[in-house]
């Protein structure tokens, strides 16, 4: 409030009242205009966004009631608080002072403690009111976002979902032609995945807001990284005329170090968007390096699609929102995508920002801060993925591993998966049976893969416990990101590695691979 500088209208057709009014403000952070009469009172309230107005009830032309309700009958004068200043001996107006529309009142002669009490509480009850009003048209409007966001959301999760139940059962027909049963699997998991990259979504809105985002850097291949997503994006718009082609500057670094993590989830929701939004033409990945003296690396993504009207260049970084509900109908999303490049891009460092006119195209551009690679530690970095059925026969036999999950079902992935490597595997469907497992099998077991979020013990518990006998198992943690338990926690409680869910296929050999040989 002292901070605070206050403009306020003093209303008086005695210079002797103006005038101590004038010294009483002095000292104050109230600053004061001053009107002899009602015409020049309501004149200077029209035309300035006064914080309140402490008004003469007896003024030689019109009266103080009288302006009252002409101020209050005005939009541009409405809501500012009036404080009558009459004679004590003059009830009858200040029950038509407050009839008017006045907050208060202040007896003539007036003290200069009481005049500066009654103008303060009024001004903090303005200051109170508005910033209420500002509250409440954003929880509206919040409201009215998450409203929008939660009926498209359900749209995006039925869709996929419908599919996988849907073509499930359709696989249930024992006759079903192995082509057609090949298809309706891959349509499965293509709607799954989609299932998944809401799922991620949405996860990674409520990691920022728990503030729960880490930075892991790794060293890698720009080029090659940048090639495998011009690769998978190819794929994507396979059905329509665009191409997508790559510029990487010649004086860009190959090998360099980030996050490889956040910079593809990046990269991921502009080309998705560019792909979304691009009926024919192109779509440029490019890469440059920016002058010598600043280590930072610009991206961006440019496409000959629908493009953005200037107006919505800002917006469109917020959550929940889209350009256009009707053109968002034929195009799916979440309205999440672009708020979490911006704030990947800030996490990492950088900024972003976009180029775009309806009708020709938009760029997305970003640059991030880029260092020299030192050496990686700890951490699985999925690079090429190894295909099980390509691994030798029975390559495992022999070798034991232990599996802890509380879902069945993960244990039956790894079961079929791991079939043909002859592998033995033990299968406890939570942190107790884990360890009896351990204890029973000790001698045997190769290497154990723990799920962390499990009944009984949980995942960590159960690898510090088997550290205390045994430093050197391998220890591989599996994870679902919503536990927001990362590396580091992993790696404190004594597991070597770390794997998150769901488990594709080559991520789940590489890792064995390390371990078992
Ligand atoms: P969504 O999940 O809806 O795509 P985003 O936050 O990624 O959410 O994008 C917000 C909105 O910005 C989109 O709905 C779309 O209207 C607009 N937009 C984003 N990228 C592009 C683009 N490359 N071309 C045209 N419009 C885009």
């Amino acid at each position: 409030m002292a901070d605070e500088k206050y403009h306020i209208l003093v209303v008086d057709d005695s210079e002797s009242a103006r005038e101590h009014v004038r010294i009483y403000l002095s000292e104050t952070n109230i600053k004061a205009a001053f009107a002899e009469n009602g015409p020049q009172a309501i004149k200077k309230a029209k035309s300035n966004p006064f914080d309140l107005i402490l008004l003469d009830v007896q003024l030689p032309d019109i009266n103080g009631i009288e302006i009252c309700k002409i101020l209050k009958s005005d939009m541009r004068t409405k809501d500012i608080p009036v404080i009558f200043v009459t004679v004590a001996s003059d009830k009858e107006s200040l029950v038509a002072g407050f009839q008017a529309g006045a907050v208060d009142y202040i007896t003539k002669p007036f003290k200069k403690e009481e005049l500066l009490a009654r103008i303060n509480t009024h001004l903090k009850i303005k200051r109170y009111m508005e910033e209420l009003i500002v509250a409440k048209k954003k929880a509206e409007e919040s409201e009215k976002m998450k409203m929008a966001f939660l009926s498209n959301m359900s749209h995006e999760i039925r869709t996929p979902m419908n599919s996988i139940i849907g073509f499930a059962e359709l696989m249930q027909d024992e006759n079903l032609p192995a082509e057609e049963r090949k298809e309706f699997a891959s349509i499965i998991i293509n709607s799954g995945e989609q299932l998944l990259s809401i799922i991620d979504e949405i996860l990674e809105v409520s990691k920022e807001e728990a503030g729960e985002l880490r930075l892991f850097e790794q060293k890698f291949s720009l080029r090659k990284f940048l090639g495998q997503l011009q690769t998978i994006f190819i794929n994507r718009v396979k059905d329509k005329p665009v191409e997508i082609v790559l510029d990487i500057q010649e004086d860009v670094p190959d090998i360099i170090l980030t996050d490889k993590v956040r910079l593809k989830q990046i990269m991921d929701n502009l080309l998705s968007n560019a792909a979304k939004f691009t009926d024919k033409g192109k779509i440029e990945i490019g890469c440059r390096l920016l002058p010598k003296n600043l280590p930072l690396l610009e991206f961006y993504v440019k496409d000959t699609g629908v493009g953005i009207p200037k107006g919505k260049h800002d917006t469109v970084f917020e959550r929940f929102t889209q350009v256009e509900e009707n053109l968002t109908q034929n195009f799916r999303g979440t309205g999440l995508g672009l708020s979490i490049v911006k704030r990947l891009v800030i996490f990492l460092g950088g900024s972003v920002s976009l180029d775009s006119e309806p009708g020709k195209g938009s760029t997305f551009t970003f640059r991030i801060p880029y260092k020299k690679p030192e050496k990686m530690t700890f951490g699985y970095a999925p690079e090429k993925e190894k295909r099980p059925d390509l691994l030798p026969k029975n390559i495992w036999e022999g070798k034991t591993i232990l599996i802890a999950d509380d879902v069945v079902q993960i244990f039956v992935f790894f079961r079929e998966t791991l079939k043909k490597t002859g592998v033995k595997m033990l299968y406890a469907k939570d942190g107790k049976e884990a360890l009896d497992l351990y204890h029973h099998h000790k001698k045997e077991i190769d290497a154990a893969l723990i799920d962390i979020q499990m009944p009984e013990k949980n995942g960590l518990e159960v690898a510090k416990a088997i550290r205390k006998e045994d430093k050197a198992l391998p220890l591989i943690a599996q994870t679902g990101l919503a536990l927001n338990i990362g590396k580091k926690e992993s790696m404190e409680a004594g597991f070597n590695d770390i794997i998150y869910k769901p488990i594709k296929l080559g991520q789940l050999v590489k890792i064995l691979r390390k371990y078992l040989g």
